[in-house]
């Protein structure tokens, strides 16, 4: 429902149509490489659906999270511009949205020593996201930065006093300390006349909030299983002929018994705007090589028209640096309001 913490757009639309000024939207990517078909139908499309309703939007590429998983940056500018290329090439309007790196507002990271006072050593060490992050990351010890990065995202979401956030799955977690740091800070610091400073912000799911990647894991940009969104026609083909399926020729939607098929059907139903079940019907005995066929096309399809937009946007770096210095520009005049009323109810810092 409209009220809970987790949400999709079939039940928030009717509201935000009402009144999209009442609503604000963050969300954002890691710079460590290139978007990929999880981003686009896990949280992508939502974002431009919400834009165009007229929600006000905020686009954080948070480069100093980065070094979370890794000691070094590598190809940052290279993946941040790509990123905006991306996001400009699926539909969100440059004009209308904030698109600004971490490094550029520095007035958001300050909001961190108040909000890591607000929650618990053992509460960090919970988060299942961190754990499975740690669990497939490369490096040989854990950082504090790697059990601090939710906080982080909360400092994202909160400065701009956002109240919806279109993500994966995978952030369920993160969105939940989002929410304890909003209430925690508001409880313990109220304004004189009983206001509050922060939202509580709630998670926008698409319907695909966890795309599986070619080894049947979860489609991520570090992880060598995804199909990025700028591959081109072959490169996507190879990469879906690579998934992993199972041996059963009779194709069937059956997402907890036989997730790789599924997610196959699934991301051929989004691309198709139909059901999974409609696509297994039609594959019928064509076993994983007809599946992996028609997935290809689809896909390859509905990312035509995108690609050929990405082509030529990309070509203009001088633009996509001009929408990230304006972005800036504007997201630290946001920070430098909140922070100045986080100092005031704090007791001027
Ligand atoms: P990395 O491997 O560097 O962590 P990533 O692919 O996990 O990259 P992020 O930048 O961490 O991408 O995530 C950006 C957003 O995309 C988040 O909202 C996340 O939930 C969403 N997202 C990422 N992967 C998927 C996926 N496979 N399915 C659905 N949503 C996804
Ligand atoms: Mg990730």
């Amino acid at each position: 429902t409209a009220t809970s913490d987790v949400t999709d757009l079939t039940d928030l639309d009717a509201d935000i149509r009402r009144d999209p000024a009442a609503h604000r939207v963050l969300t954002g990517d890691r710079p460590t490489g290139p978007l990929h078909l999880g981003h686009y139908f896990g949280s992508l499309r939502n974002r431009v659906h919400l834009q165009r309703l007229g929600v006000e939007m905020f686009l954080v590429i948070p480069d100093y999270q980065v070094i979370t998983d890794r000691d070094i940056a590598d190809h940052l500018a290279e993946h941040t511009e790509n990123l905006v290329v991306d996001y400009l090439a699926t539909g969100i309007d440059a004009d209308r949205a904030t698109i600004f790196t971490h490094s550029s507002v520095p007035a958001l990271n300050q909001l961190l020593l108040p909000f890591l006072s607000l929650v618990s050593v053992a509460e960090l060490h919970r988060n299942p996201t961190v754990k499975d992050e740690i669990a497939h990351s490369s490096q040989a010890t854990v950082n504090g930065l790697m059990l601090t990065y939710p906080v982080h995202q909360a400092a994202d979401i909160l400065f701009c006093k956002a109240d919806l956030v279109p993500v994966g799955k995978d952030q369920l977690p993160h969105l939940e300390v989002a929410r304890t740091v909003a209430r925690r800070f508001n409880e313990r610091y109220p304004h004189p006349d009983g206001t509050t400073v922060f939202p509580r912000p709630r998670a926008l799911l698409s319907s695909a909030p966890l795309l599986l990647g070619t080894d049947g894991g979860k489609m991520s940009k570090s992880r060598n299983n995804s199909v990025p969104l700028a591959a081109d026609e072959d490169t996507t083909a190879r990469l879906i002929k690579g998934a992993k399926t199972d041996t059963d020729r009779r194709i069937s939607y059956d997402p907890a018994a036989r997730p790789e098929v599924s997610n196959l059907l699934l991301l051929t139903a989004l691309c198709q705007d139909r059901a999974p079940e409609e696509v297994a019907e039609e594959i019928g005995d064509g076993g994983a090589a007809a599946l992996k066929r028609t997935a290809t096309e689809a896909v390859n399809e509905h990312l035509r028209p995108i690609r050929a937009r990405r082509a030529e946007l990309a070509a203009d770096r001088g633009h996509i640096r001009q929408v990230l210095r304006a972005g800036a520009e504007r997201a630290n005049a946001t920070a430098d309001a909140t922070l100045t009323e986080v100092r005031a109810v704090m007791g001027s810092l």
